[in-house]
């Protein structure tokens, strides 16, 4: 089956087709993403203002592209799904209301799918990948351990109390006066950098919970920074890669614990395996980390091609496919909901990225 995928969620615009076959493959016939990284670039983070009035401006032609791409005029698709949260509320109306309406139009069964289900489900695309799995999903919005049981089936094992680990990225880069996003620019900075020169905290390290926390550990950088301002070259690149190492030794902590947890849990799965997702994925010190973690504890590592651990349509046309092939659909009077957790559980009281 095909199905057309729509993703408005946040600061992408994206549309996609994905084939799925009876064995539940899956393959990529068009993923095409527009990033508004540049209309945001000068208020140093996402304007949810400037965010929807994007999405609806290029949204159509975008659709029009990937079903372009595909060689699959709208005719021949079996199935659209579209995000319908968390995110942006403006994005998710734009792209949930352009979803129904080609759904009606062309009379197509409609899958309302969670952005972070897209994200958890991507690693089935590109790999054989059977569940039980662990996700560690790091990006702009989001920190949290799933443990993904089946489809539909989330436990939510950690989660950020206050910052996202994108956004302590995105935020230390800023009080260092490096460009938007942060990210990459805090991980290339620290190539250069001494991760023993500045001491930073290491927030929640041995508690039992498994939860996040990042705000504490901008502050400690902020306190450096003034410490040492003015900061010169060598100084911002110190900061950076004290910054990385201590985000690294808090995942480790997170992560090998978790890795524990799943094993006691299922004793039984042959090859457990570890999917990282998002955003923050890229940065190539978390994932050798997170890589050598995984071998020393007999764990298949899987991290997803950076264009599909970053936000993109394919992954919510293939949540839709998985959802379709279970014989799941939604009704056309479904929501957008700014927040939605996975797991159906109440959000914490702090924070918890969107
Ligand atoms: P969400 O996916 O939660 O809705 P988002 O759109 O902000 O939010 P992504 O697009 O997945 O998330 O990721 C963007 C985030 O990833 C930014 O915070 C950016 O700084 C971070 N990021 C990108 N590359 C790197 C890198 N090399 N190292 C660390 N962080 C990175
Ligand atoms: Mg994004
Ligand atoms: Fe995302």
């Amino acid at each position: 089956m095909r199905v057309l995928g729509i993703e408005t969620s946040c600061d992408e615009t994206a549309a996609a087709v994905i084939e799925r076959d009876e064995s539940g493959h899956g393959r990529i016939l068009s993923n095409v993403v527009l990033s508004q990284i540049a209309e945001h670039e000068p208020y140093g983070g996402v304007v949810p203002e400037i965010a929807a009035r994007a999405h609806v401006e290029a949204l159509d032609g975008l659709i029009a592209r990937a079903l372009d791409e595909a060689g699959t005029p709208l005719s021949e698709i079996d199935a659209i799904a579209a995000t319908a949260g968390p995110g942006l509320i403006g994005g998710l109306i734009v792209g949930l209301m352009t979803a129904k309406a080609l759904a009606l139009a062309a009379d197509k069964p409609f899958h309302a799918i969670n952005h972070l289900e897209g994200h958890a489900l991507t690693a089935r695309l590109t790999d054989n990948l059977a569940f039980p799995y662990l996700l560690l999903l790091v990006s702009g919005g989001h920190t949290q351990m799933i443990l993904v049981r089946g489809l539909g089936q989330y436990e939510r094992l950690g989660t950020t109390i206050d910052d996202a680990l994108g956004e302590a990225f995105d935020k230390t880069a800023k009080l260092l006066g490096l460009p938007y996003p942060g990210g990459p620019a805090v991980e290339r900075a620290a190539l250069a950098g001494d991760p023993k020169r500045v001491t930073l905290p290491r927030p929640l390290k041995g508690e039992s919970r498994l939860d996040f926390s990042f705000s504490g550990l901008k502050t400690a950088v902020r306190q450096a920074a003034t410490e040492l301002a003015p900061l010169s070259d060598q100084d911002v690149a110190d900061i950076c890669a004290s910054f990385q190492r201590a985000v690294a030794d808090t995942l480790a902590d997170r992560v090998s614990r978790s890795l524990a947890r799943f094993r006691e849990r299922f004793p039984e799965t042959a090859e457990p395996a570890l999917v990282v997702a998002g955003g923050v994925a890229a940065n190539k010190a978390l994932r050798a980390m997170l890589e050598k973690l995984c071998a020393e504890n007999g764990f298949r590592f899987l991290a997803p091609p950076h264009e599909l651990c970053t936000d993109n349509a394919a992954m919510i046309a293939w949540a839709g496919a998985e959802h379709a092939a279970n014989g799941d659909g939604d009704s056309l009077d479904i929501a957008p909901r700014s927040r939605w957790p996975l797991d159906g559980a109440a959000m914490p009281l702090i924070g918890a990225g969107r």
